[in-house]
């Protein structure tokens, strides 16, 4: 049975992503950080684990590696957002972003390669934003934060097609999950306006995009940025 590990699983897109994966058969790790509760329910759900770790902080990343032992597939999902000027906040605060969104993501695939180029298969999928590709106005450091994993998937593309592992980013959207609970209604009004397909989008449909991408009919895929957007990011 291949195996999966999806950081940030506790909700949102990450459990999305979780269940579409473990409904393909994959033995899922779902990680979190501080939603125990529903990390373990969802794990149970799906026959998988939960794992416990903040992925910022690298040791927490090896000993999640060693509890759940070897990964095929890997989705670096786990993400926080920072609303506000550059010039606002804490030191602290945006470092945090850079340090869960970006740093984070590399530990994983540091720790989830090696077993990949031994098996000579593997499948890293990483969350990026539509604001990754974009940019948006006020949410800057989170914006470079996943223009981050764009550059990081067409890198490690690269670095690991001839070992074959391929490397994708999904680029969503405006998706219902707690991360938008900060907008008002009158912005997620404005954002479906600015979305050709007039909503916001629903996390299994990032989930289905991630548990297609893993799958062998998405062999020849790699080093892409796939949006999930409703068409925003045109
Ligand atoms: P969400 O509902 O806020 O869920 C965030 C997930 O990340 C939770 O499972 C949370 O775990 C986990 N997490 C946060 N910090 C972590 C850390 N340090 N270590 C491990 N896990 C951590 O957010 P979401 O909307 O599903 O977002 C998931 C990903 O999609 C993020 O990377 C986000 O940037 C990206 N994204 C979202 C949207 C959107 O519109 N929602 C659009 C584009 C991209 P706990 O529950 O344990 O805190």
């Amino acid at each position: 049975m291949k195996r999966a590990l999806v950081t940030g699983a506790s909700r949102g897109i990450g459990a999305a992503c979780a269940r579409a994966l473990a409904r393909e058969g994959y033995f899922v790790g779902v990680n979190y950080v501080a939603s125990r509760e529903k990390a373990e329910q969802l794990a149970k759900e799906l026959g998988g684990v939960a794992l416990k770790a903040d992925v910022s902080e690298t040791s927490q990343v090896r000993g999640m590696f060693e509890q759940f032992g070897d990964a095929d597939v890997l989705v670096c999902n786990a993400g926080v957002a920072m609303n506000g000027l550059i010039t606002d906040g804490e030191d602290t605060q945006w470092r945090r972003v850079l340090d869960v969104n970006l740093t984070g993501a590399i530990a994983c695939c540091r720790a989830a390669i090696p077993h990949m180029v031994r098996h000579q298969w593997g499948r890293i999928i990483l969350v990026s934003s539509v604001w990754g590709v974009c940019g948006a106005a006020c949410e800057a450091v989170y914006s470079a934060s996943k223009a981050g994993l764009v550059g990081l998937c067409r890198a490690l593309a690269k670095e690991l097609g001839p070992s074959g592992v391929t490397v994708n980013c999904v680029a969503p959207g405006v998706i219902d999950t707690e991360m938008n609970g900060c907008y008002t209604s009158e912005d997620l009004a404005a954002l479906c306006d600015e979305t050709p397909l007039g909503r916001t989008g629903r996390p299994e449909e990032v989930g289905e995009l991630v548990a297609f991408l893993a799958s062998d009919k998405a062999a020849f895929i790699t080093g892409q940025v796939i949006g999930v957007d409703g068409g925003f990011g045109l």
